[in-house]
């Protein structure tokens, strides 16, 4: 058991217990890129008993380190993890603003960069804009690590051109669509929590912007860290998934694996 360190959640509210040992009864939903997702690992249906309702149940032992690497127990101490903003509050769907120059590298601009990447360690998920934390300001932030991709299937992430990469922080990024290809897979979001839809995408994109310190960076993507920053730059428009999704894909993450309804387009590279 060194290896592991198994756990009862007894609510996505509260600090999760490692002194309990906890058997994951059910396959981990993943959250909107790939990612176990602990908001959708199966409360009980609500016939059951109240005290019952507040323990998730989930599927598999998942090593601690995983789970610490996912920002699982980040709610031991520290500072207050800043809430994700949820669809339907008007931060999400107004453009933000740009980061003034001369206030990059201030504390306060410091502050919600970290706060994002809290955010979006401790969800866990690959990619989080400023206006999900409720910052109406032109801030981007992604990651994808060896650990998150090894939750995908090898189909998956070599259909999706899925490859790690560091964590990446954009001021003010200008997103520039390459080539006319493009490629449709279902993503989410964590302000649209437990559901997915099928978006096309640009295999590539170019982003300028500035790094954390104000220097000017580049960056060429493609794949699904393409997707990435198209999915978060959009945020940044006041723009989420749902408002670009192919119609009639929207759908629970429990369902995620049904068949796409006739007439819709197959999912892959156009
Ligand atoms: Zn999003």
């Amino acid at each position: 058991m060194a290896a592991e360190t198994v756990c009862r959640v007894w609510s996505r509210f509260l600090p999760i217990s490692v002194t309990e040992s906890l058997i994951f009864r059910r396959r981990p939903s993943t959250n909107a890129l790939g990612l176990p997702c602990r908001h959708s690992f199966g409360f009980p249906s609500k016939s059951k008993s109240k005290s019952k309702s507040r323990i998730l149940i989930v599927e598999y032992r998942v090593p601690s380190r995983i789970l610490a690497a996912a920002g699982w127990f980040s709610g031991f101490g520290g500072k207050k993890k800043p809430d994700i903003v949820k669809a339907g509050d008007p931060v999400l769907h107004e453009p933000a603003a740009d980061v003034p120059v001369a206030d990059i590298g201030s504390q306060r601009i410091e502050e919600i960069i970290e706060d994002m990447i809290a955010a979006m360690r401790n969800s866990p998920g690959v990619g989080l804009a400023a206006p999900q934390i409720g910052v109406p300001l032109n801030i981007i932030v992604l990651e994808d690590t060896k650990q998150y991709i090894s939750y995908a299937s090898r189909k998956e992430i070599e259909m999706q051109d899925r490859r790690s990469f560091d964590l990446l922080v954009i001021l003010n990024p200008k997103l520039k669509k390459k080539g006319t290809k493009t490629a449709l897979f279902f993503e989410g979001c964590l302000s649209v929590d437990g559901f997915r839809a099928v978006v096309e995408r640009h295999l590539e994109v170019e982003v300028t912007g500035l790094d954390r310190s104000g220097r000017p960076i580049k960056i060429d993507a493609a794949g699904w860290q393409a997707r990435i920053l198209q999915h978060e730059c959009d945020h940044l428009d006041g723009t989420i998934f749902v408002d670009k999704m192919v119609p009639r894909t929207f759908r629970t993450v429990e369902n995620l694996d049904l068949p796409l309804p006739m007439g819709c387009p197959k999912l892959g590279v156009q």
